[in-house]
């Protein structure tokens, strides 16, 4: 039978789930190979979560808890148990767990109770071949062990295991010759947020993975996952495609069914303003009344009338979302969520894998307001004009109505940074003044402690704001000094600089596109930091380097809104005035313009020191110039 019109019909038919399964059989070639190999078996009585409850042995080494499974012990993930199971409609099932749930379970169980009672071929995918080896030594082959089910199996390959009526295949994410083998109808895919974008050019790894199960009509794919960042998280496109379910639990007191939200969890502090994790406890949304963490296995237990609710009802499929604060009793505590959160304020490390592994959640760099305050506080004073460790100077420029604002920045390994100056130059930039005082700033010799002399390498001005015609007029005469007119590009994943172009402008200008969503991202990321790191940011201590710079250069947010349930960023201005941050954006981009490695020469202790305007004046006199030196 022709392969299109089998799908099509299989579409059109209410598929049996009760019983019938011989009856689709037919239809399918693949599916009725399984089912002679399978005995055309009818589907199994009991789901999963039956089937784990009544049989499930935990093996000794891999789990907390060994002995026999039981569903109270994490009743939140019978539901997702039984979405995958045979008897359910569903295709794919997303969860987006947090660490110690028990969500691995889910996807172990998932694959015995196929291997045993609905045999069929089924893929187990994981990120690296390294993390597969792991995953199959240490968490399948021990819990197949455990049951005695490894005597199904036959041939003694790692990441290929047979059994009567079908098999078990192991694969990762950056490997497309395992991706797209063999068709599948149970694709079990474990951390899909940390899976390679692009699998070896052929295309995202978990589109491989469908396109091998289309041909089951009873197919199942599990994607299963702890969150990344967003805007690249899988799993969080996963859940918000689906029907976005969580698990609400009774109110102890007024018996209103609520979620378990961070944000609902209350602490103490001391007089002293020292956090007392200890004191941990949830406040009903409802009542505001608050109960302590000993009534958690109470509270989430079915007999309590707690369930997983659905936010998103016109979602394509079920998913769920879950987050540390269920972790049962003895795993991981409430008291033990606010002691991490409040440990990992100012390092932005741990607030991410508190924010993926706890709150379950992707990070967002909208998070990441970046405190100008905190910036004010930490400027230093300087023992040169330009410090140890500056190997590159570069500048941005920004024209307004009635002056010029430029910064020239300092760069060393990693883009490290330091404020160099900052000056506002008043004047009408349709008069030369202003001109000349902007070219003065980006000719000056800056100095180090040594007395070595560091000039603008490079400067950007941008061209799309006020007085379009004289920024490309200044800066078409300056382009030997590497000085351009630049364009502002937002969207997620441009270059920070782009092709440059030719303009008709200023005796034909170029144009260099600034990728500045990219730049600013990386930039608040730089923020952040703490501690001298790469990309860590230095300011002067001095009046140029005030509170006004600082409220700027922190003007803008990222937020986020959706496009076809879609995440998009956007940035945002907080206030007006924001010129500092532009200025902080293109002589950012600059450096791309100079064409050196800013690793290489601070390794080799060698400060690009080239005067792009003496360089000019010697090449005229007919003296060849290379570029850096000294
Ligand atoms: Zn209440």
């Amino acid at each position: 039978m022709n392969e299109e019109l089998d799908q099509e019909i299989l579409e059109d038919v209410e598929i049996p789930y009760e019983g019938d399964r011989d009856l689709i059989s037919g239809l399918n070639v693949e599916w009725a190979l399984y089912g002679l190999l399978s005995g055309l078996r009818p589907p199994p009585d009991l789901t999963i979560s039956q089937w784990a409850q009544n049989e499930r042995i935990l093996p000794k080494t891999s789990s907390s808890e060994s002995g026999g499974w039981e569903n109270d012990r994490t009743p939140y993930l019978e539901e997702i148990m039984d979405c995958l199971s045979p008897q359910h409609p569903a295709e794919d099932v997303a969860f987006m767990k947090p660490s110690q749930i028990g969500g691995t379970e889910v996807l172990i169980n998932t694959g015995m109770y196929y291997a045993k009672h609905d045999p069929c071929p089924i893929g187990v995918f994981q990120t690296t071949e390294k993390t597969a080896e792991r995953f199959t030594k240490q968490r399948i082959n021990p819990s197949f062990s455990a049951m005695g089910l490894d005597k199904l199996m036959s041939g003694n390959n790692l990441y290929f295991k047979e059994f009567p009526g079908g098999s078990m295949i192991t694969g990762w994410s950056n490997s497309a010759a395992n991706l797209r083998s063999m068709p599948l109808r149970v694709a079990l895919n474990d951390e899909i947020s940390g899976w390679v974008e692009d699998c070896e050019g052929e295309g995202d790894p978990c589109d491989l993975i469908t396109a091998r199960t289309e041909n089951f009509p009873n197919k199942k794919r599990f994607w299963c996952s702890t969150p990344g960042t967003e805007g690249h998280c899988r799993i969080t496109q996963k859940y918000l495609a689906g029907d976005q379910r969580e698990y609400r639990v009774p109110c102890p007191w007024c018996g209103e069914l609520h979620a378990w939200k961070w944000e609902y969890l209350k602490w103490d502090r001391d007089p002293r303003g020292k956090h007392l994790p200890a004191t941990a406890r949830m406040r009903c949304p409802h009542c505001r009344y608050e109960y302590r963490e000993h009534l958690k296995t109470e509270l989430m237990s079915k007999d309590s009338g707690a369930r997983w609710v659905a936010t998103n009802p016109s979602g394509l499929y079920p998913s769920f979302g879950l987050n540390a604060l269920y972790s049962p009793l003895g795993w991981f505590s409430w008291e033990k969520m606010v002691r991490e959160f409040t440990t990992a304020q100012g390092n932005i490390s741990k607030q991410k894998t508190w924010t993926n592994n706890r709150k379950g959640e992707a990070w967002q760099t909208e998070g990441l307001s970046v405190d100008g305050d905190g910036l004010l506080g930490r400027r230093e004073n300087y023992l040169a004009e330009v410090p140890d460790g500056v190997v590159l100077l570069t500048a941005g420029v920004d024209t307004q109505d009635n002056r010029l604002e430029v910064e020239v920045v300092g760069w060393g390994k990693g883009y490290e940074s330091w404020g160099i100056t900052k000056k506002i130059l008043y004047g009408n930039p349709t008069q030369p003044q202003v001109w000349a005082d902007l070219d003065a700033v980006l000719l000056a010799p800056y100095r180090m402690e040594d007395g070595t002399e560091l000039y603008v390498a490079a400067a950007l001005q941008d061209a799309m704001g006020h007085h379009t015609d004289e920024v490309y007029k200044f800066t078409g005469r300056r382009e030997h000094r590497r000085v351009f007119s630049s364009q502002g590009r937002s969207g997620a994943g441009r270059p920070v600089v782009g092709k440059m172009s030719k303009t008709t402008k200023g005796k034909g200008a170029s144009l260099v596109p600034v990728g500045v969503d990219t730049a600013k991202d990386q930039l608040f990321e730089w923020l952040q930091l703490e501690d001298r790191a790469p990309g860590y940011c230095h300011f002067p201590k001095n009046e140029e380097y005030g509170d006004e710079f600082f409220k700027q250069l922190t003007a803008e947010k990222k937020t986020k809104r959706y496009r076809n349930s879609l995440v998009v960023w956007e940035y945002k201005k907080t206030r007006e005035r924001n010129e500092a941050l532009d200025c902080r954006i293109l002589a950012r981009a600059a450096v791309n313009l100079v064409g050196v490695d800013l690793d290489k020469l601070a390794d080799l202790g060698r400060p690009y020191t080239f005067n792009p305007a003496r360089g000019l004046a010697r090449k005229k006199r007919g003296v060849r110039s290379s570029g850096a030196r000294q």
